[in-house]
């Protein structure tokens, strides 16, 4: 069948797996030595081509709990459990993931092979912080139990390694205490990128951050924006919510996305809002996943897709690299429909995870030809800055870029040659970035 990723580019034919168990999976890792080499997906809820292959693994049938120690925070399950399942049973007893995407509808093991990061990045790191012992089933069919103590280098290669050392079955998660379900939200406006990133330092003690951009402002007001800080209440109210969505039933036209319409939008969502509209009380899940009530908005770009441009900058550079960007993106009259900036904190030690100290932008633009010689040039700008571009919502990069954005990445292949010397798992992602144990990194490609 056809699949792609939430950006709907590029889109591939795909013969799907779904193993219900250990021993399902790695019988069909025996029979799968004479086929083609597969990749592991979640809930498909990465951008680009990471989960994507002419066969994929799919965890939807690893979906149980294994056990919830109340008492401890800790959280056993299997890989194919998603977060809002985990929050549907922690919330009530009083517990949070420490670390949430801004999408609930992804899984254990894709937070943990993306190493997502939310908006509390620079207080509390990665998903991987929290992550006391994983399960992983190599090439081989051998699982192997790893964390930050044990196996480490296995550890730090499957922590943000996009699912290229084996299927990760089981997870041991720590969870954080919580006396509600809700967050104190503070809206705070910001005229351009200077008062954007004061408001971004004055604030850096708040448990979470993230700042709404209007991509189209230019000259004086390139960068005005709109700063949502949040910290978690205590009135005690633990209730879950009856969670309210719509669903977007079909592609819209392409074309109803275009620089005049998102400008409206911008302008009117940032007019509408700009005096702030302070203290606020909303659940979590309406502060972390606004998006979530809308199923399928991802189809409003129409059939083509999107690409989602996800790239951080060290804070000393962080500034300059980035209005630059929006410079670029502005002049060319490519509008974002949603540009979200986050201040990131300390880079941990796995291998291929994203965030670092500094700043990160995401942008989303309407696949079209003409966007691709637009993002190379803005590969070109990140890379001045000494930046890197995440590979969750990667789809078009190339391998000199990649490897120039990530040093480690030697170590991890060091890891990824001795545990999957014949390239058993790989994607699209892996083989455009050079990802790839055979030589000539062609040998399985069909
Ligand atoms: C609306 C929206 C908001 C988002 N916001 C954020 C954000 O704020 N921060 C952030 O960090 N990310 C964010 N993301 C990206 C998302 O969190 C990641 O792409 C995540 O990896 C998706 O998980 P998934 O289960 O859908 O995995 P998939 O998309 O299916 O797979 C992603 C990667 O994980 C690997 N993988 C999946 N399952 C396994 C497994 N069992 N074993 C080994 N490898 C596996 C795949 O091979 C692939 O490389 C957002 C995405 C959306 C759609």
């Amino acid at each position: 069948m056809e699949i792609h990723g939430w950006g709907r580019y590029p889109t591939v034919n795909a013969d799907i797996d779904e193993p219900v168990d250990a021993l399902s999976l790695s019988q069909l890792l025996q029979v799968q030595d004479q086929q083609q080499p597969a990749i592991p997906r979640g809930a498909g809820r990465s951008y680009g081509d990471s989960a994507l292959a002419e066969r994929v693994i799919s965890s939807r049938f690893l979906d149980h709990f294994v056990k919830f120690d109340d008492a401890a925070g800790e959280i056993v399950c299997a890989s194919g459990v998603t977060l809002e399942q985990i929050l549907q049973i922690s919330v009530p007893k009083g517990w949070f993931l420490p670390v949430v995407p801004g999408t609930r509808f992804v899984t254990v093991g894709g937070a943990i092979a993306s190493d997502v990061h939310g908006k509390n990045h620079h207080l509390d790191g990665c998903f991987s912080e929290f992550v006391k012992s994983i399960g992983v089933m190599l090439a081989s069919g051998e699982t192997v139990q790893c964390s930050h103590t044990r196996q480490k280098n296995l550890f730090r290669a499957t922590c943000g390694g996009m699912g290229l050392t084996g299927v990760i079955l089981q997870a041991t998660l720590k969870l954080s205490r919580i006396e509600s379900a809700f967050i104190k939200q503070t809206a705070l406006p910001a005229a351009n990128l200077d008062e954007i990133f004061t408001l971004f330092e004055e604030n850096a003690h708040s448990k979470y951050s993230v700042a709404w951009l209007d991509c189209l402002a230019k000259g004086k007001n390139l960068g005005r924006s709109l700063l949502y800080l949040g910290e978690h209440a205590t009135d005690n109210n633990l209730e879950l919510q009856d969670s309210f969505s719509v669903s977007v039933p079909f592609h819209s036209p392409g074309f109803l996305l275009n620089k005049y319409s998102i400008g409206v939008f911008n302008s009117g969502y940032f007019n509408l809002n700009k005096r702030g509209n302070g203290d606020k009380q909303l659940h979590y899940e309406n502060y972390f996943f606004p998006l979530d009530r809308i199923h399928h908005w991802n189809r409003l770009y129409g059939r083509k897709g999107f690409l989602q441009y996800q790239f951080v900058i060290p804070t000393e550079t962080a500034k300059e690299g980035i209005s630059s960007v929006l410079r670029e993106v502005s002049n060319k009259g490519k509008g974002s429909f949603l540009t979200v900036l986050k201040k990131m904190g300390q880079q941990n030690k796995n291998f291929l995870s994203f965030p670092l100290d500094g700043y990160t932008l995401a942008l989303d633009f309407k696949y079209e030809q003409s966007l691709l010689p637009l993002l190379d040039r803005l590969d070109e700008i990140v890379l001045a800055h000494d930046g890197k571009f995440y590979l969750a919502k990667d789809a078009r990069m190339n391998e000199q870029t990649f490897k120039q954005a990530y040093p480690e990445w030697e170590k991890f292949m060091k890891v990824r040659n001795q545990v999957d010397p014949d390239d058993r798992f790989t994607s699209l992602q892996a083989r455009r970035l050079g990802l790839v144990s055979a030589p000539n990194g062609d040998r399985h490609v069909q």
